[in-house]
């Protein structure tokens, strides 16, 4: 047996990303107990970073053990009771994966749908919400199927006034666009790390307020032979997941530390460790960093000649939908970049299929030289397929932006 070889790719798909390189020295740290204080400490500790990622005073802020989509599992199902009504604006791919997950936990499932490439007026989510009175409002702030990004500032108050939990899922977005729990009034978030954040996928962060824990702590909560009832006053039905059971995750988490999985520590080693990278470089010239490069990719990609896809008001900082020129096979093109030049870029799903590209810039990539090195091998490949660019166009504009947002204080490389 060979050991492990893999090709030096350079990830610009709309995720996973490479990670950062203190991410995964952080990962290759050598375990201890469970219950060990130096274990234990570090879970407070990531608990205390996320509130700080997040953007929230929440004491229920940790991981859940698995992809972004266990948070979201762990959410749904931990809130939604049999027959709970919940609305779903959706918008793209994810939003169907939120409908999907909430039938699953037997909730009556109401969705608002917009086109690919756009996004929801907040009067729109209001007028539904009045109408189908929803127990929980569970919304996408970045999808990555479409690039688009919904605004979420106003749809808190929205919530509040009509009695609506408020939930998100800001996997794609979280760390490359502003995000702000609190102030914005959300009630539960997940994410994930393999966008921004920078990490591998497999651990999911999530935050509570103390009204959705509330209604979690409602729910029946027993295990046969370990636990009984102890929450003597539980009215809710039973949550329909161990795994996710929030309420005995929370336990696990909380000064009770009553054993239910073993807690993932190489996962927890490396969600902290996004969070440290987040941190210390700071929030903002993070997201200045997302920015310049998703500006000076779309540029690029608009000099190039080739078209960006969708409400370009709306789209994520992180990731661009590029149409696909009728003169060239968008597969080939792919395979091209991957196999000549090291480079991935993502293909598209539904009804984008094989129209558009999918090119990202995020947390450790979201960098110049990554994104001059993309648009210089894109270009490459589609001349060398016969697209007919003006050679070298992509890159000056890359750069000029670049130029200009370190003439204007905004340098973050
Ligand atoms: C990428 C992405 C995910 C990823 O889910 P996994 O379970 O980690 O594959 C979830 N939600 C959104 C909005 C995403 O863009």
């Amino acid at each position: 047996m060979q050991p492990l070889s893999l090709p030096p790719r350079l990830l610009m798909g709309p995720g996973p990303i490479n990670c950062y390189p203190r991410v995964l020295q952080a990962m290759s740290t050598q375990l201890v107990g469970q219950y060990d204080p130096a274990m234990t400490g570090y879970m407070n500790e990531t608990m205390a970073l996320y509130r700080q990622v997040f953007n929230t005073q929440n004491q229920q802020t940790f991981l859940i053990d698995g992809t972004s989509r266990a948070g979201i599992e762990a959410a749904l199902v931990s809130v939604l009771e049999p027959g709970d009504k919940v609305l779903v604006p959706v918008f793209g791919r994810f939003g169907h994966l939120l409908t999907e997950i909430a039938e699953r936990a037997g909730a009556d499932v109401h969705t608002i749908e917009a086109p690919w490439g756009e996004v929801f007026d907040p009067q729109q989510i209001e007028d539904a919400i009045k109408q189908v009175q929803p127990k929980l409002l569970a919304v996408v702030q970045g999808d990555t199927s479409t690039t688009m990004l919904q605004p979420l500032e106003e749809l808190g108050a929205i919530c509040r006034a009509h009695d609506v939990l408020f939930y998100s899922d800001a996997t794609a977005s979280i760390a490359g666009n502003p995000f702000e729990t609190d102030v914005w009034q959300l009630d539960a978030v997940t994410v994930g790390l393999q966008k921004c954040l920078g990490g591998p996928s497999g651990s999911a962060p999530i935050t509570m307020s103390d009204r959705f824990v509330d209604v979690v702590r409602q729910r029946q909560h027993v295990e046969a032979g370990i636990r009984d009832a102890h929450h003597t006053d539980a009215k809710g039905a039973r949550i329909r997941s161990n795994y996710f059971d929030l309420a005995m995750i929370m336990d696990y988490w909380g000064d009770e530390r009553l054993n239910h999985h073993t807690e993932a520590a190489t996962m927890l080693f490396g969600s902290r460790e996004c969070a440290v990278a987040l941190l210390t470089e700071g929030q903002d010239a993070v997201l200045q960093r997302h920015q310049n490069a998703g500006q000076a990719m779309l540029k690029g990609i608009q000099a190039m000649g080739l078209k960006p896809f969708g409400d370009l008001q709306h789209k994520m900082s992180n990731v661009v939908g590029v149409y696909i020129p009728d003169e060239v096979d968008g597969e080939q093109i792919r395979h091209d970049l991957l196999n000549i030049f090291n480079i991935e870029i993502g293909t598209s799903f539904g009804p984008l299929k094989g129209k558009i590209w999918r090119i990202g810039t995020m947390g450790y990539n979201a960098r110049q030289d990554a994104v001059l090195h993309t648009l210089q091998s894109l270009e490459t490949v589609l001349r060398r397929s016969g697209c007919k660019l003006s050679a070298g166009a992509g890159v000056d504009a890359a750069m000029a932006v670049y130029a200009n947002a370190a003439a204007n204080g905004k340098g973050s490389l």
